[in-house]
C-alpha cells in the first residue's frame, strides 16, 4: 500500500463519515431517486439550479460506505459549479469507472479530477462501481429533468 492509497482511503472514509450536504430542497428543486438493487443503495437527490448553475445540491438516502461516500464526493465536486463543468466531471468520473486501458491513470491527471480520484480504486472490486456510480447517474437523471 502506497501513501497515495492512503489519502485515498482517508477521503472516502471521511466523506462517509461526514457526509456533506445532506438534506432536502424544497421544490422547484428538482428531485431524482436512485437505486441500486445489487447492494441496496439508496440516494435522493435534490438539485436547485439558477442562471446554469448549480446553485444547491441535496442528499438524503442510505447505504453501503462506497455509495455514500461517492454522493458526498460527487455534491462537493459538482456544487457551484455550471451545467456544462458538471457535465465534464460526470463523463470524466466515468471515464475512472471503466477498466479501459485507454484512461489516464497518470498521477496528474487524477489529481486534476480532485478528490473524486479517491473513488478509482474501486475500479478494482467490479461489484462495487454500481455502489460508487449511482449518485453520479441519479445526478445526470436530474440533470436531464431540468426544466428548460
Ligand atoms: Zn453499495
Amino acid at each position: 500500500m502506497n501513501s497515495l492509497d492512503d489519502l485515498y482511503r482517508e477521503i472516502i472514509l471521511d466523506h462517509y463519515r461526514t457526509p456533506r450536504n445532506r438534506g432536502e430542497l424544497p421544490p422547484p428543486a428538482v428531485r431524482v431517486e436512485g437505486f441500486n438493487p445489487l447492494c441496496g443503495d439508496e440516494i435522493v437527490v435534490h438539485l436547485a439550479v439558477t442562471d446554469g448553475v448549480i446553485a444547491d445540491i441535496k442528499l438524503t438516502g442510505q447505504g453501503c460506505s462506497i455509495s455514500q461516500a461517492s454522493s458526498s464526493l460527487m455534491s462537493a465536486a459538482v456544487k457551484g459549479k455550471s451545467l456544462e463543468q458538471v457535465r465534464a466531471v460526470i463523463s470524466s468520473f466515468k471515464q475512472l469507472m471503466t477498466l479501459e486501458e485507454s484512461v489516464d491513470q497518470s498521477p496528474a491527471n487524477l489529481r486534476s479530477l480532485g478528490e473524486i480520484a479517491a473513488l478509482q480504486g474501486v475500479v478494482k472490486f467490479p461489484v462495487r462501481i454500481k455502489c460508487a456510480t449511482l449518485a453520479w447517474n441519479t445526478l445526470a437523471q436530474a440533470l436531464d429533468e431540468l426544466p428548460s
